[in-house]
This record gives C-alpha cells, structure tokens and sequence, in this order.
C-alpha cells in the first residue's frame, strides 16, 4: 500500500478529498482506496502491482470485462480518424439503431455524455410533453445528481422534498415528491392527491443506488397504470440495469413497457456515454423539432460511439446473458454458503450480472431494510476480502457487478476469500 498512501496523499493535495466521484474515496469504509494502474478482464491492479478480482466493474459498464481486446481495438480505430466533429457521424445512427431494435419501447433515441445528462434531460422532457412541473422519484433511488433530484422525502406524507446535497435551493426540490420503494399505496395515495399535476414517475426498475432492491410483484405494474391513468410519463431509470440484468434491461425481464427509457454504462463499454429515447410523440418534443432544450458538445462522441456499439454487438451474441446470470448464481450460492458455515448473518440477491450482498438476514426490499444492516460488519468484512486481493464496491449500500470473464475459477477463489473474511468477522 505503500505508493497508493503516497498517491492519495498528493492526490488530496490538488482535488477535492482526493478522488473525482465521492463513493471511491472509502468514505463509509474507511482507509486508503487503491489507485488503479491497469486494468484486464476479471482483475484490475493497484499502484502497488497489486491484483485484485474486480466486482466494481467502473460501477457497472465493464460487463466484458476490463480492456476487452476487440472493444480496445474499435476505440484505437475510431481515434485514429479523429476524437470528436460536434457533427453527425454514420456510427451514432448505428448505435441508434441498435438500441431502437434492442428495446421496443424507445422508437427514437438521443444520446449524451452520462447518466446524470439523460436522467435531467428525461425529466425536462417530461415535464415539458405534459406541461406539468411535479415528479415523483423513490427513496434510495439514484439518478444522478441534477439538482431537483438531490432529495429526500418531506418530513409528512406526501409533503415535497428537502435538499440532501448544500448548494441545492429547497424552492429547487419543492416539486419533487419523495415516495418508499416498492409502496403501491404510497403511489395510489400521490396520484390520487396530484394526478393531473404530475409530469413524470422517474425509478429505477430494480434498484442498484441502495445496495440491490428489487421491486416486489406489483409494483412497477401499478406505476404504469396510475402513469397512464394520469397522463403521466413513466421513466425507466435503466442507466445501471440496462444490458446489465438481461439483453432488454428490466423492461424485457418483466414485460412492463415504459414511455422513456435512460441507458448509460454499458451502452458505452467504458467510455463516457448516456442516451435517454422512448416514444416518438414523446421525443417529438425535443430540440430542434421541439420546445425542449437540449444539447451537449462531446453527445454521440466518435470513440465513445464506437465502445458502445462493439459492446452491444459483443454482447448480443447468443447465450450471453445466460451464462452471466449464471456466473453471478454461482457467486451469490457460494458466498451465502460461505456466511452460513462461518455463522454470520447474511443474504444475498441478484438479477442477471448484478448482485447485492445483505448483512442481515433477509433480502431488503427498501431502503430503510437496507439501512437496518449491520453496515459495521459489512466495512470488516470488505476490507478483509480488499486485503486478499478480492474488490467489492466499498459501501454497504452499492450493489456489485460481474463480468463475462469471472469464470468459474475466478469466483471459486473469490467464495474461498469471502470465506476467510467471514470468519474474521466471526473468531
Ligand atoms: N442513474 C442510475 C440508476 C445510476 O446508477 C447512475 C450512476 N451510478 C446515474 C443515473 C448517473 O449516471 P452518471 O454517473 O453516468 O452520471
């Protein structure tokens, strides 16, 4: 750990607390993070020439892999004939194309440069279609950090939300309802009281910003009826479970068709890359066909372009998704049979390549189950398993990613350090 410490230390000197996104300063568990020389398939290195088998995946979008051979290959290419023309380019239709033909639901698509731009650009959007101000967004969901959606819920039922972030006016958020993940009645009881005043439902249809939630039966049923009923636009937040729990995200899983959809991660293989796109009457609305603005200087980016469209093509091929829910099974089977032998409290969970790991008994179904894990024993635990060459997402309230390249030997390994850690945390 000798050059990370030294890294981190000069890193603090010139950028703010040391990392450029706040999660991977090791806030919530403590100590120094690694700083990443290189990174390969299943494993990425540190400063120190320390390897490690990576579930962090750059937080979602190596689902190949890291520095996949033919997606390094497309990004050498395209750069070669330029890094950027802020014009229209053949590969940004290509891409698309394929996501329209990916995803029924999106009939026309716009891409810009990160999750963060789709999700604010879907909600002006929204807002703009409808002509209504009001959004309802879930406790625990993470859509970025546009300002309206820095929130947390009112202090009463149904009161709008305060600002979780400084620098965010509370006349900012003063439309944004803050609702309980997975709370059909809570949904029923905001439309009943603003229906015709609200213009979006924004969720993220399994969760992956508080730990790994899934929505119970139901729920993302009854926000597509009380969207329609209400003339509301329903949101699908797919930035992290797009390509990522199955080859049309949750809205292929579950059959539950949204009128927007936001997509980022993989859709770039590890480049900078957002899109948000749904129903053309809808996208219809947007600049320069519409009264919606919206624009970027780096959006459908060449290189970025060209990750993204090698990505989707590489994981298109057939039984992909099936041998990375596999591989994720397999993971979850052994580190929950790992807790229970060394006698710790402990569940887990995933959906196709992502997976959320509970120090508690029972899977969490919102955020305040989640909350009520033993997030002391989780920090232990992450660090004895980090010390063994085994990198899990350093808080207890991220969900993990799996690749295509976390073979069986990989995870054997990783079940057989989880094993070790567990039993640190039970001597
Ligand atoms: N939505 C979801 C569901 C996300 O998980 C994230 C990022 N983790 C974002 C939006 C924001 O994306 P970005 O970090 O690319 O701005």
């Amino acid at each position: 750990m000798i050059r990370n410490v030294e890294l981190f230390e000069r890193a603090c000197r010139t950028i703010p607390g040391g990392v450029n996104s706040p999660v991977r300063a090791f806030r919530s568990v403590g100590g120094t993070p690694p700083f990443i020389e290189r990174a390969n398939g299943a494993y990425v290195w540190d400063a120190d020439q320390k390897q490690y088998i990576d579930y962090v995946g750059s937080w979602g979008p190596a689902i190949l892999g890291h520095a996949h051979p033919e997606v390094v290959k497309a990004v050498q290419e395209a750069a070669v004939n330029g890094l950027s023309f802020g014009a229209p380019t053949e590969a940004e239709i290509e891409l698309a194309e394929l996501l329209v033909h990916r995803l029924p639901s999106i009939e026309q698509v716009r891409l810009v440069s990160s999750g963060t731009e789709a999700t604010m650009s879907a909600i002006r959007l929204a807002r703009g279609y409808t002509g209504r101000a009001k959004i309802i967004k879930f406790e625990g969901c993470y859509h970025g950090h546009a300002d309206s959606l820095l929130v947390k819920a009112g202090s009463g039922l149904l009161t709008f939300g305060n600002p979780t972030s400084a620098g965010v006016p509370p006349e900012f958020t003063a439309h944004t309802l803050v609702l309980d993940y997975n709370d059909v009645a809570g949904v029923e009881a905001a439309f009943e009281k603003y229906g015709d005043e609200i213009a979006c439902v924004i969720v993220e249809p399994v969760a992956g910003n508080m730990n790994l939630v899934q929505p119970v039966p139901g729920f993302l049923q009854a926000l597509r009826d009380q969207c329609t009923r209400f003339g509301a636009v329903l949101i699908f937040d797919e930035v992290m479970t797009g390509f990522r729990v199955g080859p049309q995200g949750v809205q292929g899983r579950t059959g539950i068709v949204p009128d927007l959809t936001t997509l980022a991660k993989v859709i770039g293989g590890g480049m900078p890359i957002g899109a948000f796109g749904g129903r053309r009457d809808i996208m219809a609305h947007i600049a320069p066909l519409g009264g919606v603005y919206q624009a970027g200087t780096l959006s459908g980016n060449p290189v970025a372009v060209a990750a993204g469209l090698t990505t989707l093509r590489l994981i298109g091929q057939p039984g992909f998704y099936e041998r990375l829910e596999a591989q994720t099974g397999k993971l979850v089977a052994g580190l929950r049979a790992a807790a229970a032998s060394a006698g710790v409290a402990f569940s887990a969970d995933h959906v196709g390549g992502m997976f959320g790991l509970y120090f508690r008994d029972a899977v969490p179904a919102s955020l305040a189950e989640v909350s009520a894990g033993d997030t002391a024993a989780f920090n232990k635990f992450f660090h004895a398993a980090l010390a063994r060459g085994v990198n899990f997402a350093p808080s207890a309230f991220e969900a993990g990613f799996v690749s295509i390249a976390h073979d069986d030997d990989i995870i054997a390994r990783t079940v057989a350090v989880a094993g070790e850690a567990f039993a640190e945390l039970n001597p």
